[in-house]
């Protein structure tokens, strides 16, 4: 054992209120915050649980026997999701992702998708609906997936290596599963496919070049994802981030590439193509390049708490709305009333890029918010 020492912070126990107007405020065209960015996209945590123990996320010697997870009755159930997932909708949200914890954990979530996708825009347009997952479950569960109307899939996949797999998801789960699961989500139909590899220098970053050939003109986007501060739980460092352009110079040696320009706004993965015609590659630079500046995301926490960036302390308490009595109307207003005065909270709490924030409150717990 070496003598790392990793404090714990809870991020379950900092609530904010969300102050409720006196009457009903009908929504009254699109909502934008401080910096003129509009809510978009909603990311919804289903579980706080999780099949693997990835070091950078949610290590053994934290997540252990004695961690307590949420109980069944603190978890928003299907119905209060898509409740809170349809008044975000009227006000501008145009695209779901559900995540955890590990998603495909939560039971009957085949449901909870039906339920979402029988949604429509104000324009009476059906929503882009998604969901990102570690592929330990997908191979069994892709058709369910699909036939409830789920449109695509995102898997995390760390390595080809299965030794190195093995390791980082640290439950000696076997890469070729995850590989059957990705097959079976392509053969039913649930595309685009993203592969999210986070990349440890030192760890996987020798597996770049594997993962690039293995998904090279298969119509799945490999996108690598900085490995970040997620609170107090990781250990991280920075020393162990392969920045962006690093990944960039590696691959382009090998098979170069063209950069492509960003197409969504708020995309958060700066893109390429390989010049072969071999498909497309994305990276996500969090560290290096923050994006905050067109960050048009908010998230839903397990148990029902409302986190305007992914780097905030506390969050709001949605839950106690949902389960009193303020109408539909009441929670659209004291949510719109929290973006218009979102500001640029994560500059604030993060100080110059890659170094420890000045305040120490750089608590993500993606277990619980959802990456
Ligand atoms: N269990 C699901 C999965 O594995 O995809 C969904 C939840 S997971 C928290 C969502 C995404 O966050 C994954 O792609 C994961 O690799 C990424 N992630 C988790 N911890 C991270 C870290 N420290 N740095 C960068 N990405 C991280």
């Amino acid at each position: 054992m070496g003598d790392t020492f990793i404090p714990l912070t809870d991020l379950r126990r900092s609530l904010r209120p969300l102050p409720v107007p006196d009457q009903d405020i009908a929504p009254d065209g699109p909502l934008v915050d401080r910096l003129g960015r509009p809510l978009r996209d909603l990311r919804i945590s289903v579980t706080d649980r999780c099949n693997f123990r990835c070091s950078y996320c949610m290590p053994k010697e934290v997540f252990d026997k004695s961690h307590v997870f949420l109980p069944h009755s603190a978890l928003l159930s299907f119905e209060e999701i898509t409740r809170t997932a349809r008044m975000f909708v009227a006000q501008g949200v145009r695209k779901l992702r559900l995540t955890g914890g590990e998603p495909l954990l939560r039971k009957n979530l085949e449901r909870l998708i039906e339920m979402l996708a029988a949604l429509r825009t104000p324009e009476g347009q059906p929503l882009d609906i998604t969901l990102t997952t570690n592929g330990s479950l997908l191979a069994r569960k892709a058709r369910a997936l699909k036939d409830a109307g789920l449109q695509r899939v995102t898997v995390s996949l760390d390595a080809l290596d299965d030794a190195i797999f093995r390791r980082m998801n640290d439950v000696d789960f076997p890469v070729a599963d995850v590989l059957r699961g990705i097959e079976q989500a392509q053969a039913v139909g649930l595309a685009p496919i993203k592969v999210n590899m986070v990349v440890k220098r030192g760890t996987n970053d020798h597996e770049l070049l594997p993962m690039a050939r293995h998904f090279r003109h298969s119509g799945i986007v490999l996108r690598f994802i900085e490995y970040m501060d997620v609170g107090a739980t990781n250990g991280w460092r920075m020393d162990e981030v392969l920045p962006s352009a690093q990944v960039i110079e590696t691959l382009q040696r090998a098979h170069p590439l063209q950069a492509i320009d960003p197409q969504a706004e708020g995309e958060t993965a700066e893109r390429w193509r390989y010049a072969d015609g071999g498909g497309e590659i994305g990276v996500i630079s969090s560290v290096t390049q923050a994006f905050c500046h067109q960050c048009n995301r908010a998230r839903l926490s397990t148990e029902g708490k409302l986190f305007l960036c992914l780097f905030a302390s506390a969050g709001h308490d949605l839950r106690t709305l949902l389960r009193g009595d303020a109408s539909d109307l009441q929670i659209a207003a004291a949510i719109a009333a929290i973006w218009r005065q979102r500001s640029d909270r994560y500059s604030e709490l993060r100080g110059a890029a890659g170094t420890p924030s000045p305040t120490g409150e750089r608590r993500v717990e993606m277990h619980y918010i959802g990456g």
